[in-house]
């Protein structure tokens, strides 16, 4: 199972892709801190983080 996030934020076109959610969800609240100076709350970090099936 793979993870997969893309900021939703206008204009940024920031993704990543990780096999681990919890990576995935740390990665994903660093550039929000980093790039946004912000933080994203868990329930949208829940809905904006997509679980893929690995290949
Ligand atoms: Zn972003």
């Amino acid at each position: 199972m793979a993870y997969q996030f893309s900021c939703p934020r206008n204009g940024c076109s920031f993704e990543l892709r990780c096999d681990s959610g919890q990576e995935a969800a740390r990665l994903a609240r660093a550039h929000a801190r980093v790039s946004h100076r912000d933080r994203i709350a868990p329930a949208d970090l829940d809905r904006w983080l997509e679980r893929i099936e690995a290949a």
